[in-house]
């Protein structure tokens, strides 16, 4: 990469401010080693996407599971969802049930809004 030689000096002294701030937390300031910040869990943990057909005269219905929000926030998530894919579907137990297997489509959604999301089952 050409240039100058670094001198053992110099590249100590290039351990400014910026250095430093990559080690702290955004949150809290602390080291980030030591902090006992926690990441939101309902965005940290995987959303799992899968179906279900059972009693439901084959057409099926996706399940959105392994959500930790609570009802409000899973009502709230349903109806974006059911307002992006232009479909019907529920919230109810800590599951989403939205109409037709649009497993992808959710995935795609879901990750969209920040979280992390994979696609479960055949
Ligand atoms: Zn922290």
């Amino acid at each position: 990469m050409g240039g100058f030689p670094q001198s053992p000096k110099e590249s100590e002294s290039t351990m400014g401010k910026d250095d430093w701030r990559k080690l702290l937390c955004p949150k809290c300031k602390q080291l980030k080693k030591t902090c006992t910040c926690k990441p939101e869990p309902s965005k940290s943990t995987v959303v799992k996407v899968g179906r279900e057909t059972k009693g439901r005269g084959g057409k099926g219905v996706t399940i959105i599971s392994d959500l930790l929000l609570d009802e409000k926030g899973l009502a709230e998530l349903a109806t974006k969802l059911k307002t992006r894919l232009g479909t019907g579907g529920s919230a109810k137990g800590g599951r989403i049930e939205i109409q037709g297997d649009q497993r992808d489509r959710i995935v795609a959604e879901l990750e969209a809004l920040g979280y992390r999301a994979k696609r479960a089952g055949g």
